[in-house]
């Protein structure tokens, strides 16, 4: 193995950031190919990002940037016995889903994920604007408006998964005195696991969580339980990386984080059919 130290990958890695997204500038697909030989990864998901409106919209592919993207992990996957899937993470935008919908038909899929990086207008992932959001606040009335937009998402049918389910732990420090914790996650929480559920979706499990400084994977344990209990199947795990030397970095954790609520499986995607790979196969060594 090249890496020297831990291994705290897993097998497969469903949430990966290449060059056309602006923030993970020379992450060539042909280089996570070679990073993932040396560290026994068998299964990565490219999932670059793609904004149809908002302030980033610029920041990730662009329509007609689609198809050239596509093929080059097609022509990858000729390199390589690193099974390659062609996925996308897409912001969703309310009022935005039929637009987003034409753009994604356009193309063939294995896998797309949503994400809610804007709530209300609002960039939460953002150091600056996430204040915005939650200050005036309860972190309960916060999440009952951002839990709404998740649902949402979820009933939009754009997407098999919902990335990272509460990515705002990353700046809500900035607000709160304390961690936001489970019990402050409002009602709303509950609906969205129901209609995660009834619609056959599901939620992802990132790794991300550990480079933010926020000492923990997204989601929270208590939502992750809550998810399993409310019978939500689909499930995946992603490092969310930027840089080919983060591939895989800490999903180890992400599986952990679910076997510890009862899940005994994760799922991968092909032509956006999921298939349940039993954890303890995903481990490494
Ligand atoms: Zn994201
Ligand atoms: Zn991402």
């Amino acid at each position: 193995m090249a890496s020297t130290g831990p291994v705290t990958w897993i097998r497969k890695d469903f949430h990966v950031h290449e060059r056309h997204s602006q923030d993970a500038p020379g992450a060539t697909v042909e280089k996570y190919c070679r990073i993932a030989e040396s560290r026994g990864i068998d299964e990565v998901a490219f999932t670059t990002h793609f904004i149809i409106t908002g302030p980033d919209w610029e920041f990730g592919l662009q329509p007609d940037q689609i198809s050239g993207y596509l093929e080059e992990i097609e022509a990858a996957q000729e390199t390589t016995d690193v099974v390659l899937r062609r996925g996308v993470e897409v912001d969703y935008f309310p009022g935005e889903e039929r637009r987003i919908g034409a753009i994604l038909d356009e193309h063939q899929w294995d896998f797309i994920l949503g994400s809610l990086h804007f709530v209300k207008g609002v960039d939460i992932g953002s150091r600056v604007n996430s204040p915005r959001f939650f200050k005036g606040r309860k972190p309960s009335e916060a999440l009952d408006i951002y839990f709404g937009e998740f649902q949402k998402a979820v009933e939009s049918g754009l997407f098999d998964v919902i990335a990272h389910p509460d990515y705002f732990r990353k700046y809500t420090p900035l607000t709160y005195e304390s961690p936001v914790i489970w019990e402050q996650y409002g009602t709303k929480v509950y609906e969205a696991l129901d209609s995660l559920r009834s619609h056959g979706v599901g939620f992802s499990v990132n790794a991300s969580g550990w480079r933010h400084g926020i000492g923990d994977v997204y989601p929270i344990e208590g939502f992750a339980r809550a998810a399993f209990e409310a019978g939500v199947d689909a499930v995946t795990i992603g490092s969310d990386c930027h840089t080919v030397f983060d591939l895989g970095a800490n999903t180890l954790k992400c599986l952990e984080r679910l076997e510890k609520v009862g899940y005994t499986h994760s799922c991968t995607y092909e032509n956006r059919r999921s298939r349940r790979v039993p954890l303890k196969d995903l481990r490494l060594g």
